[in-house]
């Protein structure tokens, strides 16, 4: 028999296969309506945990979706807000940020801190709910007014030297995801994976991937035997020793 995760994870590909014909492979705010409606649907448990995921919303009057095909409805195209019941969501206040990186982006009217003593290098920076003053007695410090542009590294070990003392992260937080049921957090897992595998899964046939990366994901073939079965790319230059390389731009 199979596990509810698994079936959750074999419903939601399938939804996700199916959708971009539902809206003839055009691309528009109404297909990301729903693939946002699609995936909250999902994470949610099929509708069973929208009060833990939107808990100041009321699911009850709102346009939650309660089966797979009111998740995929093609409807929505020219209504502003209806159908996007996930961006009606208050953004929480809490800054802690445990188990991940903080990555709160630093606007013009917020101050940016680095120190010079505990990053690998003078990019790396954080914002003012992180910085611990107790860390940086007598250390290099610097403070300005962000730019605009600056993503909090606090919470990536590889930014910094020393073990940081977050604090933002030693405040009691309001939430604790392990508040939530373990089936939701199951799920949410389930859900990422899926999505992700399906990013992969499509990816991978695109031309813009890689060719070196190909065999990776593919086996043995190289770049010219996937352009000599592959249409789109019959036009792939003939050099066996042609080079790509891949840029993916972080916050910087
Ligand atoms: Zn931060
Ligand atoms: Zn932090
Ligand atoms: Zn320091």
């Amino acid at each position: 028999m199979l596990s509810d995760t698994k079936l959750l994870k074999d419903k939601l590909y399938t939804q996700l296969r199916k959708l971009p014909g539902k809206f003839n492979y055009k691309s528009s705010t109404n297909f990301k309506t729903a693939v946002h409606r699609l995936l909250h649907y999902s994470v949610s448990t099929e509708g069973k945990y929208y009060e833990n995921l939107f808990p100041n919303i009321d699911s009850t009057t709102s346009d939650f979706p309660y089966s797979w095909d009111d998740a995929t409805s093609t409807s929505y195209e020219g209504i502003p807000y209806f159908g996007k019941f996930y961006s009606r969501q208050k953004k929480s206040t809490d800054k802690s940020h445990k188990g991940r990186i903080c990555a709160h982006e630093i606007t013009g009217s917020e101050l940016v801190y680095n120190c010079y003593d505990c990053s690998v290098d003078p990019t790396c920076c954080m914002c003012s709910y992180c910085f611990n003053r107790e860390d940086h007695k007598d250390h290099n410090v610097s403070v300005h007014n962000s730019s605009g542009s600056a993503i909090c590294d606090c919470g990536d070990e590889s930014s910094w030297r020393v073990h940081l003392n977050c604090k933002a992260n030693s405040k009691v937080g309001e939430y604790d995801v392990l508040d939530l049921p373990e089936e939701l957090r199951n799920n949410i897992d389930a859900v990422i994976t899926t999505a992700v595998d399906f990013f992969f899964s499509v990816q991978v046939r695109n031309i813009l991937t890689l060719p070196v990366s190909r065999p990776m994901f593919e086996g043995s073939h190289n770049a010219q035997e996937i352009a000599h079965h592959s249409d789109t790319i019959k036009n792939f230059p003939d050099d066996p020793d042609l080079q790509f390389v891949l840029i993916a731009w972080n916050d910087e």
